[in-house]
């Protein structure tokens, strides 16, 4: 391990884990930072128990969405007041891809790759029927999206991070290669926000989702967020025109006027609560810098393939083997794959399962060292060695794998 800045020995201290477990599914749920359930507790208890509907201005929860907003900006290079914590990160890709969609009228192709989240595919392809203007998904390999760029695409709308193997597309080229062709770039950083620096600004990119519930840690069905370019502020408008995203939502107008600039992506009433678990888990990024957290986090990934490849030959990796294409997960392929997580878990590695082959790790240096790698792959060579994965409970499928 490299040596950093900030300590991850301290880091792992301000989070709740059972002593015994290995949590390398943080890139799915992130695990709980101490400092959560008492903000969630005294928002209960002291504000909304006390202040009841006063809340909304004397403890400013009108303003959350745009407050936690700038902080999440920070950690993904966007200036304060282009990005909205709110909704999940499925509405959010509606919000951001039905604004880019409608500057540019005259083009009706959404580029995609085949490595894409599936509801970001399914959003595309409800808003393309809900149009009626022949609005068309183009789905292509992820190494083809250069390729297929040209003067046609509308929206290129692309994961930074592949969910299943961990590969990286190259913001800042794509961006600036769909510019080139006149498209307008949509950036999901569900597996980036947290994972490692994103420079939105820097590279010029249009509009961005991401998820609160993983490398951010918000909590399961956390707030998510949405962002756009300050350059396109004057000429968006959202079209999930709800009340709160209306300039002056307790005019009560009949007509509804969009609120200006990112503020028009707030659509009802945030979830307060929600938003005060957000707000804690986002504390913890005051003390570590992201450059840090990318150094451990590589490092982490590489020690786990080194390990899982000595002691497993029988699995491949289905991550990319260069560090500088990878996010903060590693991959592989194993043809029992399901049963191999379900008798992992049962021994106390938390990963998890893709379909269709796929076992996953993610990497989250703020709570996981070294110890924990090699006691991962450890155990999944003890489980392969003994057949420990062949037994019929650990075959049976879960709802949520
Ligand atoms: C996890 C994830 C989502 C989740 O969307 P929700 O609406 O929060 O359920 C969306 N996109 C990608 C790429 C993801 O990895």
């Amino acid at each position: 391990m490299r040596k950093t800045h900030t300590d991850f020995e301290a880091t792992k201290r301000l989070f709740t884990l059972p002593g015994s477990l290995i949590y390398l599914d943080g890139n799915s749920l992130g695990a709980m930072p101490k400092n959560v359930s008492e903000r969630v507790q005294k928002t209960v208890d002291e504000q909304w128990g006390v202040s009841l509907i006063r809340g909304w201005n004397d403890h400013g929860w009108v303003h959350k969405p745009s407050s936690i907003g700038d902080r999440i900006g920070k950690l993904i290079g966007a200036e304060n007041g282009t990005v909205l914590c709110g909704d999940n990160t499925s509405i959010n890709v509606f919000k951001a891809l039905a604004t880019a969609v409608k500057m540019r009228p005259d083009r009706h192709i959404i580029l995609s790759d085949t490595g894409n989240f599936p509801t970001d595919l399914y959003m595309a392809q409800g808003l393309s029927s809900l149009l009626e203007q022949g609005h068309e998904l183009r789905l292509v390999e992820p190494e083809g999206v250069e390729a297929a760029l040209d003067e046609t695409i509308a929206v290129m709308m692309l994961t930074e991070v592949d969910y299943r193997t961990g590969r990286r597309h190259n913001m800042k080229s794509l961006t600036a290669k769909a510019h080139e062709v006149g498209a307008l770039t949509l950036w999901d950083l569900a597996h980036s926000a947290g994972a490692f620096p994103v420079h939105l600004d820097a590279c010029e990119a249009d509009f961005a989702v991401g998820c609160g519930y993983k490398y951010l840690n918000g909590g399961p069905g956390a707030p998510a967020f949405v962002y756009a370019a300050k350059r396109h502020h004057e000429a968006m408008t959202t079209p999930l025109a709800g009340w709160w995203g209306h300039e002056t939502p307790f005019s009560f107008d009949l007509d509804y006027r969009p609120a200006s600039g990112i503020n028009q992506m707030r659509v009802g009433t945030p979830s307060v609560l929600a938003m005060a678990a957000m707000e804690a888990a986002l504390d913890l990024w005051d003390l570590v810098s992201l450059d840090d957290v990318r150094i451990r986090s590589v490092d982490l990934c590489e020690l786990f393939i080194a390990e899982v490849e000595r002691r497993c030959p029988e699995l491949t990796l289905a991550s990319p083997r260069s560090a500088e294409d990878r996010g903060s997960q590693v991959s592989f392929h194993a043809e029992e794959g399901y049963a191999i997580m379900q008798a992992l878990i049962a021994d106390g590695v938390i990963g998890d399962f893709r379909a269709p082959d796929i076992i996953r790790f993610g990497f989250t240096p703020l709570y996981i060292g070294p110890e924990d790698v090699v006691g991962a792959a450890e155990a999944l060579e003890r489980i392969l060695k003994e057949r420990r994965w062949d037994r019929p409970e650990f075959k049976v499928k879960a709802a949520v794998t």
